[in-house]
């Protein structure tokens, strides 16, 4: 018996598609025997030997209209199934999630239905019993499909050896997820998630879907999050990238990221009721870069091109204002009077970054107004500082956030500066198991436009690899809140 990975297959034939499929000498696949009589006492046998992992693999009989011959079905009783799952899909496999029931004799049609009723979309005879042998240790079953009650007689050889095929494809994965189970410690970087701007946004979007009613118009994603944007969708928000797709007369909600003068005067023509939910942060630098301008300054605003934050206040004052994002970039400008030049900055950039380019456009012009406090806000500043924090003592962070999250992007660098690797993810099935082979410690924090839910999901998903002890390491504590606009206060 192995002090690894031990792969519990009934049969000979799953045994054997099994191993065709295995990479690592070290993996025992054991055949347990058909029936959930000789799984019984199987599990008895084994349940006190050394071996690390457990998955039960073989063949199972569909029983949903969705699975076909050659899908793959990973029980979703245990909490490996997600990342295991993932993995298998990232292989090329037809995955599903959901319960696997165990029984005690063939099943057909009709008790097949019965099965179904149940919310069990597979069945087998012995998964659950060998499931019991593995104790705390890290367990998945995964299941084959080689029939389905809708397929005829005629398709069972078929079927059958496109199940076996899947499992000799599943092989590999299976040890890829087990090279990644271990106990592990998980450190929490405090603060991480939501800022006070992102809350007040999507509660003025929820307000106004609560007093108005669906639709409500937002003018591009309220915040930079997929989840947070479908969550808002499915509730009757309609998400717009310009205001022509706005009917007359419609609300319309302006992200936290803010929009130029430009939008607000089409929309003040449209005569569309807005609500503004650009965050306060930004319209003190949208404020701060029409005194510069309306003072006679060429304003140099530190930030990424193409951003809508940075869109929105170029949007300001376009004549006076230059985008910069380099020293390069910087050694280019040519104002029209070099002692009156002034600098701003993106509130989600990089604190480290930013005060390079900053630094440069001081060499360069002495006179150089700055901002009166900083630009980069808060949210930004205190994120970037926690994930330092905590990068410095993990093996791999994981960064909850999206890819068009500024922000967010930004934690994904600080920790690689710092040495780290770290990964953006929108949630645990973004996780690749092959990140987490070797990371005894691992470091979780959130953009300032992720949920916090998706944390606890992303430990979840861990404890399914092994167990998991969580630790938070806090650098600040955040009281800020933004009140709301008054369109939607009461
Ligand atoms: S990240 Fe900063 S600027 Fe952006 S919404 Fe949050 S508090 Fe406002």
């Amino acid at each position: 018996m192995t002090d690894g990975l031990l792969i519990c297959s009934p049969l000979g034939i799953e045994a054997r598609a099994v191993r065709r499929g295995l990479k690592s000498a070290d993996t025992t696949v054991l055949r347990t025997g058909y029936g959930t009589a000789r799984a019984e006492k199987r599990a008895r046998e084994i349940s006190h030997s050394s071996f690390v992992q457990m998955v039960v693999m073989g063949v199972g009989g569909g029983l949903t209209a969705d699975l076909s011959p050659g899908d793959v079905v990973v029980s979703d009783a245990t909490p490996a199934a997600l990342l295991l799952g993932q993995e298998l899909r990232r292989a090329g496999l037809r995955v599903h999630l959901g319960p696997v029931a165990t029984v005690d004799h063939l099943v057909r049609k009709r008790e097949r239905a019965k099965l179904a009723a149940t919310g069990a979309i597979c069945v087998d005879m012995e998964s659950a019993p060998l499931v019991k042998a593995a104790g705390d240790r890290p367990v998945a079953v995964i299941r084959a499909i080689s029939d389905t009650p809708d397929r005829s007689a005629g398709h069972i050889v078929s079927g059958g050896l496109a199940a076996l095929r899947s499992l000799t494809k599943a092989a590999p994965v299976v040890e890829r997820w087990a090279a990644a189970c271990a106990a592990r410690e998980v450190l929490l970087a405090g603060p991480r998630s939501f800022c006070a701007g992102v809350d007040r946004a999507i509660e003025i979007v929820e307000r106004a879907l609560e007093q108005r009613g669906a639709p409500v118009y937002v003018r591009k994603e309220i915040v930079h999050n997929k989840r947070v944007v479908a969550d808002l969708a499915g509730r009757g928000a309609v998400f717009v990238d310009e205001l022509d797709q706005v009917p007359d007369g419609a609300t319309v909600v302006f992200s936290a990221h803010g929009v130029s003068p430009a939008v607000r005067a089409e929309a003040s023509q449209r005569g569309l009721s807005v609500i503004d939910g650009t965050c306060p942060l930004v319209s003190k630098v949208h404020a701060e870069a029409r005194r510069f301008a309306a003072d006679g300054y060429t304003v140099a605003l530190i930030g990424h091109a193409g951003h809508e934050e940075v869109e929105g206040t170029l949007g300001e004052a376009p004549s006076s204002m230059v985008l910069v994002q380099t020293a390069d970039d910087v050694a280019a400008l040519r104002p029209a009077d070099e002692s009156k030049v002034a600098y701003l900055m993106q509130t989600t950039l990089s604190v480290d970054e930013a005060a390079e380019v900053a630094g440069t456009l001081r060499s360069r012009f002495r006179d150089i107004r700055v901002p009166g406090s900083d630009d980069i806000c808060y949210a930004t500043t205190n994120r970037q500082a926690s994930v330092r924090a905590i990068a410095a003592e993990s093996d791999v962070v994981l960064v909850a956030g999206s890819k068009n999250s500024s922000n967010s992007v930004r934690l994904v660098e600080t920790c690689e500066r710092a040495g780290t690797p770290a990964y953006l993810i929108d949630g645990a099935s973004d996780i690749e198991v092959g990140w987490l082979a070797g990371a005894s410690k691992v470091g979780i924090t959130a953009g300032a436009s992720a949920p916090p839910a998706v944390v606890s999901e992303i430990v979840s998903a861990l404890s399914g690899l092994g167990p998991v002890s969580v630790s938070e390491r806090v650098t600040t504590t955040e009281s800020i809140r933004f009140g709301l606009p008054k369109e939607v206060r009461h």
